[in-house]
């Protein structure tokens, strides 16, 4: 299993969608690091929102160049295909050596928002589609991360990324019983699926958090529950690869 690599990191973004450079620029940064493992995980073709996904026309340039470049530097780094796919993105992943599975939207009569853009577009969504209740909003959320377990995927992405922005629980309490059961019961759904939760630290280097996702009680439930972990940085630029991997670590 490629995740049990020794130095690895296999959620990262490139100039292909949201980020900020080149992958070969990323290939030349992870080797500098260290790395024996880097993976690329665009985000996969997502119908309903094409602002950060690869278009289609682009998901063959993005699969073409990475396979590309695993073998220009055989022997120097194991680079790996990946795709991150949204729980609400129907995208064939058949060419793809892992998944990641992510949920990045809660919807309503057709329509999809992004909860993990600003934080006022959150606040905004919970009061214009859930009555300003953030525990409806939650338990929304969580029933599109259950969406998850029948799909292919091979490491849960960002389980908690709805809060984001809820740093110090501003928002909502995330020990309040209807946030945890939501919560819970995804874990539930998703267990049974036997691949890796991620520990993604990717809100920590763009200064949304202090800790990683998930949160301390959900990891503690997932062990419960016998889950394993893998270590992501869920970068978007060359400077924040394997990003305060030492310091984290611990909790996989
Ligand atoms: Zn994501
Ligand atoms: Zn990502």
């Amino acid at each position: 299993m490629i995740f049990s690599a020794k130095n690895g990191d296999f959620h990262t973004h490139t100039s292909y969608c949201d980020g900020k450079n080149t992958p070969e620029e990323m290939i030349l940064s992870a080797i500098e690091k260290g790395l024996t493992d880097y993976g690329f995980s665009e985000h996969g073709y997502t119908a309903f929102d094409l602002r950060y996904c690869l278009t289609l026309e682009k998901t063959e340039l993005y699969k073409k160049e990475i396979l590309a470049l695993k073998e220009k530097y055989k022997g120097k780094i194991n680079i790996h295909l990946g795709i991150e796919l949204d729980a609400y993105s129907d995208h064939d992943t058949a060419d793809y050596e892992y998944v990641i599975g992510s949920c990045h939207y809660v919807t309503k009569d057709g329509k999809y928002r992004a909860i993990d853009e600003k934080p006022y577009e959150i606040e905004a969504i919970c009061n214009e589609w859930y009555g300003g209740d953030y525990y409806a909003l939650c338990e929304a959320y969580y029933e599109g991360v259950c969406r998850l377990a029948k799909k292919n995927i091979s490491i849960v992405g960002h389980f908690d990324l709805i809060t984001k922005f809820n740093k110090g629980d501003r928002l909502f309490d995330t020990k309040n019983p209807r946030y945890l059961a939501a919560a819970k019961g995804a874990i539930d759904a998703l267990i049974p699926l036997g691949v890796p939760f991620e520990i993604n630290v990717g809100a920590i280097s763009r200064g949304y958090r202090s800790t990683p996702y998930p949160a301390a009680e959900l990891i503690d439930y997932i062990k419960e529950k016998g889950g394993t972990f893998v270590l992501n940085s869920d970068t978007h630029s060359r400077d924040n690869i394997a990003f305060q991997f030492d310091k984290w670590k611990k909790l996989i």
